[in-house]
């Protein structure tokens, strides 16, 4: 039906496509394309109403107590799509007491845990019976391509929670054999009252990462969405009510991180804060957990991954992984391959297939098929990535193509690629966040390792050769959590993602996720006759 609809006005505004200026590069041709391609005028109408937009608190759907809202933005136009409760410390002190008491009195963990992982069974059928409402709201809210979130994003969601709702009654302790006339288990607990605080890059999979386990092992939550994108939790809390999730265990605040984030972080009666956003960001959500009452904390922050592609590399499939990496999502992935690293014997033939494929990279309505790139998030990120294009250009680096805003509307941006970058400069050292490719030229195995693993994150990196000894060497060199060989942004819910060094604490995903949200306790029961050893 959605699928209908969305094909209806894609003809609408195909007929409607404009010229929108061009610049920078000496390629007035290869601009004339990205601009003509599809700078739609008339943005196409999403297949969805906005029903929720005030804070869940305790079940139910309240206003912020200072009555205040705050505008949540169409990334393609700047215009405001919603007006948002706006939560802040005393919001999240409401929140923070439902979850005490559902945790403390309330069913959740009392629950036996099939029936909990029953609700969340529940939850993953009605994520795919609203699917397409999930994409749409995913996709009008934050500029990614509707088809990403149908097809991909939205599915995940219900795929995470199965994969949860499937440990949830297989989390046990151990018997351990002590010394001495004990017998001796371990209980694997809740925490308590977890905290958590999400991006806006990927709503609704870091809501799934995050909700997910901490359901599954029995926590209450609080969490808190981004300012930029506060729509698909409270739609996806909504479905977690109506799959039987009882009042209190999951709130959602809408708000901003200085207020609604840092009061959440440093709250007392919060046993657990798990993070994903800034390095810096995490820095403050670390110390005000410690500053407060010590609650655990896993973060998982920013990167600037590596992507060693070696000369006996498949080159074809090379360019097009390098090309994911860096481009998938306009650029906004904490993981973005976004340091290419070519051998020099093909370091030319890749170049020019690199600029090719950017070249056609269709960028447009994020609603319209066939677009891969939709705007970025906020006249913030995309003024940020124009500052670092232009860093790239007076560092000298070679602007092969893009380097400008695409279309005269909204946040778009030129898919960019960068040749002839050297590892100090600024385009290679900071997280850009955007469709910008850097691509740098290496000679030996030993010398890429270095150069790789030169950088304070180690997030993630992909590694391109066909000698399994070279992909062996380099997969246990590189330090990152994450080492995809021959692929890039394999996400399935089984595989542990998180950071060495800046890149963060911990690892959300798989078995590993049920680590952040557990405690153990060990039972030590003296036995009343040493004899019976
Ligand atoms: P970005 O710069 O990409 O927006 P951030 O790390 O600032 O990334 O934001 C990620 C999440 O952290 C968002 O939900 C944001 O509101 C929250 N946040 C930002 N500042 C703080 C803070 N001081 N304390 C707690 N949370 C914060």
């Amino acid at each position: 039906m959605a699928a209908r609809r969305i094909s209806g006005f894609i003809s609408r505004s195909l007929s409607s496509s404009i010229a929108s200026p061009g610049r920078t590069c000496n390629l007035r041709s290869e601009i004339q394309r990205f601009s003509t391609a599809a700078a739609l005028q008339e943005p196409i109408t999403p297949p969805v109403r906005i029903n929720y937009s005030q804070l869940l608190i305790d079940g139910k759907f309240v206003d912020a107590a200072s009555g205040k809202t705050f505008p949540a933005f169409d990334p393609r136009t700047g215009e405001v799509i919603a007006n948002v409760a706006e939560g802040d410390a005393e919001d999240i002190n409401r929140a923070v007491s439902a979850a005490r008491k559902a945790f403390d009195e309330g069913p959740w963990p009392k629950m036996t845990a099939y029936e909990r992982s029953c609700v969340l069974l529940r939850f993953a059928d009605l994520v795919e019976k609203h699917n397409d409402e999930l994409a749409a709201l995913e996709s009008w809210n934050n500029g990614k391509t509707y088809e990403q979130a149908a097809k991909s994003e939205v599915p995940m969601l219900a795929r995470l929670f199965r994969y949860y709702a499937g440990w949830a009654d297989k989390i046990h302790g151990l018997t351990v054999p002590a010394d001495g006339p004990y017998h001796v288990q371990t209980l694997h607990e809740p925490i308590g009252v977890a905290g958590q605080i999400i991006p806006w890059n990927f709503p609704l999979l870091m809501f799934a990462w995050k909700v997910g386990p901490a359901l599954a092992c029995g926590n209450t939550i609080v969490l808190k969405s981004a300012e930029q994108t506060p729509l698909t939790a409270l739609y996806a809390a909504k479905l977690l009510l109506e799959a039987g999730l009882p009042p209190g265990v999951l709130n959602v605040v809408s708000g901003f991180g200085p207020t609604a984030g840092a009061a959440l972080a440093s709250h007392m009666d919060v046993d657990k804060i798990a993070f994903t956003g800034s390095t810096e960001t995490g820095k403050i959500v670390q110390e005000l957990a410690a500053k407060s009452n010590l609650k655990a904390v896993t973060l998982e922050l920013g990167g600037k991954s590596p992507f060693i592609v070696c000369e006996d590399a498949d080159i074809d499939k090379a360019v097009e992984l390098a090309h994911f990496a860096l481009f998938f999502n306009q650029g906004q992935c904490c993981c973005a391959g976004s340091r290419t690293f070519v051998h020099e014997r093909v370091h030319e033939e890749f170049l020019e297939k690199s600029k090719a494929r950017a070249l056609r990279r269709t960028v447009g309505d994020p609603f319209q098929k066939g677009i891969e790139q939709g705007p970025q998030i906020d006249s913030e990120q995309f003024e940020k990535i124009l500052r670092y294009i232009k860093s790239g250009v007076e560092s000298n680096a070679t602007l092969e193509c893009g380097g400008d805003r695409f279309g005269s509307k909204g946040f778009y941006v030129q898919p960019t690629v960068f040749s002839n970058v050297k590892d100090d400069m600024l385009i290679a050292k900071d997280e850009i966040f955007g469709p910008v490719q850097s691509i740098l030229k290496f000679k030996e195995i030993d010398e890429v390792i270095k150069r790789a693993n030169a950088t304070r994150y180690g997030l993630a990196a992909g590694v391109f050769t066909q000698n399994l000894d070279t992909a062996n060497r380099l997969s246990r060199a590189l330090r990152a959590g994450t080492v995809w060989v021959n692929c890039f942004d394999v996400f399935d819910a089984a595989i542990p993602f998180g950071g060495y060094k800046m890149s963060g604490i911990g690892r959300e995903k798989g078995i590993y996720s049920l680590h952040n949200y557990l405690q153990v306790k060990a039972v030590v029961t003296a036995l009343k006759n040493p004899a019976w050893l």
